[in-house]
């Protein structure tokens, strides 16, 4: 997702048995009885990987298990379908600062640099004049600052409660906002959530965001293509069953989205406290889709990685409904390349991927025409669209809180009895919905799990 200056306002590697891991998985039984392993690690996104990473440096025994044939959950790079690096989930390097993928990225010769941060607007087919640029900006700081000031004064309510009446600049104002930032429209969201978060400095990877990722965990022994389906727990520790049999353990780390939390994607038992049940669905998914189009020239006459807006059209009814609008943002020659990703999100973005992949690129394709005319067609080679909603391993983008559900946000990282731990991007408390955020909370889980085991 996007952010440029938005929301910056607050605030191994154990070699256990990997021999064991590469010939055949052996801790995978049916009715066994005795506890095989320490630790079970749902997911191998960036927390689990992390989680798994961070326990086996402490000699503890692990397993990670993975529902898919790759690791990198919502980081995924992909070089195959334009040869050239396209991340198909998370692309920006958020929180500079803070972020560690950076400061690893720069030291093992990846090719980081700062995100510019300016956006091109265009009007029909021209680029905004100095006054409509004025004009624009002043719409969007004035939604920006009601949004925000109602966060730092404690309100849990939506941005559509809110904001200013911006007249013809709503739409693009709730776009970039809403959708771009959040993968929500203004009534999906809690103004409060959206101020307790980290802001900062993003940066773009070269080779893309997935390499420093694969890089960085390369060395993460994985078991791929195992689906978790249940969890039993209790006093004598846990049994993660999976479609290829069940582990014990004595603790389990999850990690899976909220999406597939909310919709019972793994099945607990005994089942989870109440209050765990409901932050799943309340600290809901939102949705963000890249439609990525390959072009045979620069024929837009921006530099590499420039941002282009315009006014969307409307949703469906009355712009102060908030209807999601449809439209897209464009980064334009990724790093030089002749790849673009047009971005869509909220529930736009939910629809759109009913209409496929085919679909989403004739969208883009249309509004790409309405600014540059009949040069896309010209210069167009071929597109993709992601489709994060309609996956069942994620069933979204990533999580924000919904209006008046902020509080609930706290339930998400809470351990269960310590046998079940939770990570993942959501159980951030300031860095939820990025990548950096789940990489930080596997760490964190790991090492309470640690401490919680005998030495
Ligand atoms: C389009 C898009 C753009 C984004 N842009 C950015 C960005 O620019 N910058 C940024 O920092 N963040 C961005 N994000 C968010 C970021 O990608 C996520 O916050 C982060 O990658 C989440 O990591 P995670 O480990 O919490 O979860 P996940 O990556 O979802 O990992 C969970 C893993 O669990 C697996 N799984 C699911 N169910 C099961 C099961 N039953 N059994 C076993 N395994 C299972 C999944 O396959 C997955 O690999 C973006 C996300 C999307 C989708």
């Amino acid at each position: 997702m996007k952010t440029t200056t938005r929301r910056q306002f607050i605030k191994r590697t154990g070699i256990f048995a990997l021999g064991s891991l590469t010939s055949g998985f052996p801790w995978i039984r049916t009715n066994a009885r005795t506890s095989e392993v320490d630790v079970v690690v749902v997911g191998a996104g960036m927390a689990g990987l992390i989680a798994t990473e961070t326990l086996l440096a402490m000699g503890r025994s692990v397993i990670l298990l993975e529902a898919s044939n790759r690791i990198g959950g919502r980081v995924n790079l992909d070089k195959q379908t334009f040869n050239v690096p396209y991340d198909r989930g998370a692309h920006w390097l958020h929180q500079g600062s803070i972020n560690p993928l950076l400061g690893y990225a720069k030291n093992n010769g990846f090719s980081v640099y700062k995100s510019p941060s300016k956006e091109i607007l265009y009007i029909d087919k021209r680029e905004a004049t100095v006054d409509e640029y004025r004009e624009y900006n002043k719409a969007y700081r004035s939604t920006y600052r009601a949004t925000g000031a109602a966060g730092r004064m404690g309100k849990d309510v939506s941005p559509a409660s809110v904001v200013p009446d911006v007249g013809k600049w709503n739409e693009l104002v709730h776009l970039n906002i809403g959708p771009n930032e959040m993968a929500k429209d203004f009534d999906r969201f809690s103004c409060l959530d959206w101020w307790n978060s980290e802001g900062g400095e993003d940066w773009y990877c070269r080779e893309g965001f997935g390499a420093i990722v694969e890089h960085r965990t390369a060395s993460v022994p994985v078991k791929l293509n195992t689906s978790v389906t249940g969890i039993r727990w209790g006093k004598s520790g846990v049994v993660v069953e999976t479609d290829k049999g069940d582990i014990m353990a004595k603790k389990t780390i999850v990690t899976v989205s909220n999406g597939v939390l909310a919709s019972d994607g793994i099945n607990f038992n005994p089942p989870l406290p109440v209050s765990k049940k409901e932050a799943f669905h309340d600290i809901s998914m939102g949705v963000y889709n890249h439609i990525a189009l390959q072009f045979r020239e620069n024929f837009f006459g921006i530099g590499e990685d420039g941002y282009v807006i315009y006014p969307p059209e409307s949703g469906k009814g009355d712009q102060r409904e908030f209807v999601s609008p449809r439209g897209v943002s464009m980064l334009v020659n990724i790093s030089g390349s002749n790849l673009s990703l047009c971005d869509v999100g909220g529930e736009f973005a939910r629809e759109l991927e009913n209409e496929g992949v085919a679909g989403g690129i004739d969208f883009a394709l249309g509004e790409l025409r309405k600014i540059f005319g009949s040069r896309v067609d010209k210069h167009f080679i071929k597109g993709d669209m992601t489709m994060w909603a309609s996956d069942p391993l994620f069933q979204g983008s990533y999580a924000s809180a919904e209006p008046g559900k902020f509080a609930m946000r706290k339930h998400l990282g809470t351990d269960v009895a310590e046998r079940l731990y939770f990570a993942g991007e959501a159980c951030s408390k300031l860095e939820w919905s990025t990548v950096n955020g789940a990489y930080k909370t596997g760490e964190h889980a790991a090492l309470q799990v640690h401490r919680s085991l005998p030495t």
